[in-house]
């Protein structure tokens, strides 16, 4: 038997930052171990895989230590497209609807885990080889509201930084938690009741506007980038499904009881492009408004990147659906969007060789899993979104500082595109 065969599987079940049960699973090869665990959305896709069967984590459990770990053990957990095939060959569904993504997904990177764990490898370079050198800008929320806080906070669901004058990861994050806490202290300004509360990715949720938050977030960044000479840019994922509402045809503002109609819309977005000088605009519009957003591309692409989450939710077949109408010019990859490592490779792969820019995400929902930062480093993505502060999203930044000082000599900043160094 090879060091990569497996030889044991076990799910148990644990808990998430929200306090949300999900699903771990561990795999034992004859020569490594591997342990991961599945982070879930708040503002999930229409088009995203089912996380959990009917019957909940308890079900999932019960799947993958009856069902699956009967399959794979005795498997080489190096051949991970063999594996992932066999977890869509058990499933049978097209949305892992009878085993749930957030199984097929821990056993999936526990898989990978375990063949990096046999060959002695740190999991980021058994994912890239010897060309992962690159570590990746990090793109976090300093200021939340939409579905990540509450009603009298911001439409806008995160108001987002990317340190892009960075020479290191430790630099760009530290940068990062200067914004944060800048931003901390100013929001009494716009809101006198703000108690320091914070949101389900840890960024400042105050009964602000959208404007507001924009306008806090900006002074923050002039203020740490003449501090520390770091350049420090400004995005927002509007999250626009989640105010969309099919029966208006609008998007509702909550916080205001208006809507908007699509047309006004867009033209907010590309006001708020020029006005605040965004950089990165992410589900500027409904996930099924793939011409819309080609309009966005086409009258602000060249400014900022237009990225695609809800809108492609990792999946193969949409973000080829987005490239022949060219809808985006970045996208954000959530593995437990599709529910395999195979799948989110794919879909890594689809959207490099169409020109998208492709941002490795955590989910609102995270656990102390780590295996975004070696992904994002692995199949080089230049950017990370993966919050700022709270345990759950430092953890991830740690992992890249050491992931950085493990590279020593050899490693460099990612690459950016054009969108973000003009
Ligand atoms: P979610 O949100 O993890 O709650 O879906 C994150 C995002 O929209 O980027
Ligand atoms: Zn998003």
């Amino acid at each position: 038997m090879a060091e990569t065969t497996i030889e044991d599987v076990y799910a148990r079940k644990v808990y998430d930052s929200r306090g949300n049960p999900t699903i771990e699973v561990e795999v034992f090869t004859v020569g490594g171990f591997g342990r991961a665990s599945a982070p879930a959305g708040a503002s999930t896709g229409t088009h995203e895989v089912t996380p959990f069967p009917k019957g909940g984590v308890a079900e999932a459990v019960k799947m993958v230590n009856e069902v699956v770990a009967q399959r794979i053990v005795g498997m080489d957990a190096a051949d991970q497209e063999a594996v992932d095939g066999v977890l869509h060959e058990i499933d049978g569904t097209s949305n892992f609807s009878r085993i749930g993504g957030a199984a097929t997904l821990a056993v999936s990177i526990a898989t990978a885990k375990a063949a990096a764990s046999s060959f002695d490898m740190p999991f980021f370079q058994y994912i890239g080889g010897a060309f992962a050198t690159e570590l990746p800008y990090p793109l976090g929320n300093v200021v939340g509201g939409g579905k990540h806080a509450s009603e009298r906070a911001p439409n806008i669901q995160e108001f987002l930084i990317i340190p892009v004058g960075a020479k290191s990861y430790s630099e760009a994050i530290e940068a990062c938690f200067k914004v944060h806490k800048e931003v901390g202290k100013t929001l009494n300004i716009y809101d006198k009741s703000f108690a320091g509360g914070r949101g389900d990715e840890g960024a400042w949720a105050a009964n602000i506007s959208d404007e507001e938050a924009l306008e806090a977030l900006t002074k923050a960044c002039a203020k740490v980038q003449d501090d520390t000479g770091c350049r420090i840019v400004v995005g927002v994922d509007v999250a626009a499904s989640s105010l969309w509402s099919p029966e208006k045809k609008a998007y509702i503002l909550r916080r205001e009881g208006k809507i908007r109609s699509r047309e006004e819309q867009i033209n907010y977005i590309i006001e708020l492009v020029e006005k605040y000088d965004l950089r990165y605009v992410e589900d500027p519009l409904h996930e099924e408004d793939f011409e819309g957003f080609s309009y966005l591309v086409k009258s602000v692409g060249d400014k900022a990147l237009i990225c695609g989450d809800d809108l492609f939710t990792t999946n193969t077949s949409r973000i080829e659906m987005g490239l022949s109408l060219k809808s985006a010019n970045a996208i954000i990859i959530k593995p437990n969007q599709v529910g395999t490592l195979t799948d989110a490779y794919r879909a890594i792969k689809t959207s490099k060789v169409g020109g998208l820019t492709p941002v490795m995400s955590h989910r609102s929902g995270e656990t102390e899993d780590n295996f975004i930062s070696h992904l994002a480093v692995g199949f080089k993505c230049p950017i990370i979104k993966t919050g700022v502060l709270g345990g759950e999203r430092v953890l991830k930044h740690n992992e890249l500082v050491r992931i950085e000082e493990a590279l020593e000599n050899v490693k460099s900043m990612a690459g950016l595109p054009s969108q973000l160094k003009r």
